[in-house]
This record gives C-alpha cells, sequence and structure tokens, in this order.
C-alpha cells in the first residue's frame, strides 16, 4: 500500500511539474499579445546611474571600508544589505536577472558563458527604454564585457569595449557625465569587476588586505559619480541614484547559494524624495522594474514576463 500511494504522489508529482512547464508557453504568449504601452509624460525626463559592484559582500558595506557609500545611508535611501542573488550565484545569470528583471530559469543564464540565453525573448529593460523613448540616450560601461557582448550592445546606444581596468570604467563614465562624451545620457548602466577579480586573487573578505583596498578606491570612484549627479540635481535634472552587486563570497569564491557570505549582496538605492518600500525584501529581479517605473514606462510586456517588482512606493 506504502509503495502504491508513492507511486501515486510520484505520477501526481511528475504532472503537477509537467504542468509547470507549461508556464513556458504561457510566457511565450506575453510576446505575441497586443500590447498596451503607457508613458508618464511627468516623467520624461527622469534620469538614472546605476553602478554595479561585483562581488560586494555584504559585511564589508562598513565606514572604515566604504566611507561614502556608507554615508549615503544617512540620506533618502533605499538600502538592503540580505539583497537576494539567484540561487544561481555565478556574475552571467545575475546580472542578467538585473537587467532583464526575470529569473535565470527564463532568461536561461546559468554560467559565465552565456549560452543558450534567451534575450530575445527577455530582453534588458533598456531595450524596453529605447523602443518607446524616441530622444533617450543609454549607454553601458561595463569591465566584464560578456555583459555587452551578449546582453547589452544590441540594446543601448553606447557600449563600451576591452575597458579592462575599473579606472577605465571610472574615467569614461566621469567624462560621459560631466563632458557629454559622446552624449548627453539619460540612462547609464556603469559595471566595476577588480573586486571579484580581488576576492578571487586574496579572498573575499572584510580582513584581507587587497578586497579592502579594492573596495576603497571603488568607494572613491562611487563618490565622484554621485558627486556629478549631484550637482546635476542642483541644476534642476530628476536622477534615480541605484548601487547592486550580482553576488557577494566566501574564501576564493561564491558558488555556494545556502552560505549567506554569498547569497545575501548589496543593494542601495537613493533619491532627494522619493518613497521606496523599505520593507520589501529585494531581489536581482527588482532593479528593472523599478527602472521602468521611474522612468515613467508601462509595457504590458514586460510585466507579463517579469519576474520582480518595483522598490518605489
Ligand atoms: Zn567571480
Amino acid at each position: 500500500m506504502q509503495v502504491k500511494h508513492k507511486r501515486i504522489y510520484f505520477t501526481l508529482l511528475f504532472y503537477l511539474l509537467l504542468n509547470n512547464c507549461s508556464k513556458d508557453i504561457y510566457i511565450d504568449e506575453c510576446s505575441t499579445y497586443d500590447h498596451l504601452t503607457t508613458i508618464d509624460t511627468l516623467k520624461l525626463n527622469n534620469k538614472i546611474l546605476i553602478l554595479g559592484i561585483d562581488g560586494f559582500r555584504s559585511d564589508a558595506f562598513q565606514p572604515n571600508i566604504t566611507p561614502f557609500i556608507h554615508s549615503l545611508s544617512n540620506k533618502n535611501t533605499f538600502l538592503n544589505l540580505m539583497h537576494k542573488t539567484e540561487e544561481d550565484t555565478y556574475s552571467g545569470p545575475n546580472w542578467s536577472s538585473i537587467l532583464t528583471g526575470v529569473n535565470f530559469q527564463k532568461h536561461g543564464v546559468d554560467d559565465n558563458t552565456f549560452n543558450g540565453n534567451f534575450f530575445k525573448t527577455y530582453p534588458s529593460f533598456f531595450y524596453y527604454l529605447e523602443r518607446n523613448f524616441q530622444n533617450i540616450n543609454t549607454a553601458s560601461i561595463v569591465n566584464w564585457d560578456p555583459i555587452n557582448e551578449n546582453l547589452l550592445s544590441s540594446d543601448v546606444d553606447f557600449f563600451s569595449e576591452n575597458m579592462s581596468t575599473d579606472s577605465l570604467v571610472f574615467q569614461f563614465a566621469n567624462d560621459m557625465l560631466l563632458n557629454e562624451n559622446p552624449f548627453n545620457a539619460d540612462v547609464i548602466f556603469v559595471h566595476f569587476d577588480e573586486l571579484d577579480a580581488a576576492g578571487h586573487a586574496y579572498g573575499f573578505s572584510k580582513e584581507i588586505f587587497q578586497y579592502r583596498e579594492t573596495l576603497s578606491t571603488l568607494d572613491y570612484y562611487v563618490n565622484n559619480l554621485y558627486n556629478i549627479i549631484q550637482n546635476k540635481r542642483a541644476a534642476g535634472e530628476n536622477w534615480l541614484f541605484i548601487l547592486v552587486s550580482d553576488h557577494g563570497g566566501d574564501g576564493f569564491g561564491h558558488g555556494d547559494y545556502n552560505n549567506p557570505h554569498i547569497r545575501n549582496t548589496v543593494l542601495l538605492l537613493e533619491h532627494p524624495n522619493m518613497s521606496f518600500k523599505q520593507d520589501k525584501k529585494t531581489n536581482q529581479t527588482d532593479i528593472a522594474p523599478t527602472i521602468l517605473e521611474f522612468m515613467g514606462l508601462s509595457s504590458s510586456e514586460f510585466d507579463c514576463k517579469k519576474d520582480g517588482s518595483s522598490i518605489l512606493k
């Protein structure tokens, strides 16, 4: 009897799993519906700077290591030091989820090769912005080229290539914001990779000199870029500032989702007067919906596909 029941149970489970898989078909339908897009004209000139720091372990968010970033928590911010990574804790799946708003089971990136991705079905938030705003200028400046090569190069107006150090990334972003070179950007994604490299080489820990020093240098870059945004705000521009990481780390890697130092990472949003859902337990897929809402774009296609939800109140 026991065995028979078990068999029925497993048959049922198998049926449920099969049925779940049919969700894929349902999700594909998101692309074929007649879609409704609305634009909030009051938000037409909103702008966003997204800073991505690869491998930012949450307990290194300390006033003595990241004095500037830490000081932002005294401003009007949403801060989550338990921001959740994908269960697949590589960089590829996590940056993909941050940029597309869907989990890795949908966008299909489960390692750093980006092979087998479904970005045609689940494009980045930049794709939706570019498709709906005629004059928007978008840019992606990254140290880790695969993000641009596999995902963003087809979605943004400007994408960097072969930018092999964080210093170059910083200088380029700085120049773009200060001197409108090559254009006056509205939405910019900037990615720094050297903290992750320091973690892999020396250890992901605030006790490790090289990890700490790299983070302090990034804190300096963040401070500089933020100051430019502050000047633009003073001149009347409405900027949302976002800082996010793909994963934490422990020892020399970041493969184990069950390790809280790996699966918990840093998310910080800052704006002079927006209200945030302060109790929200955020994950990577919440960034893209937040960006589209701040930019005033409501797309029924994106809403049909997305896994996350906006952090704005
Ligand atoms: Zn890594």
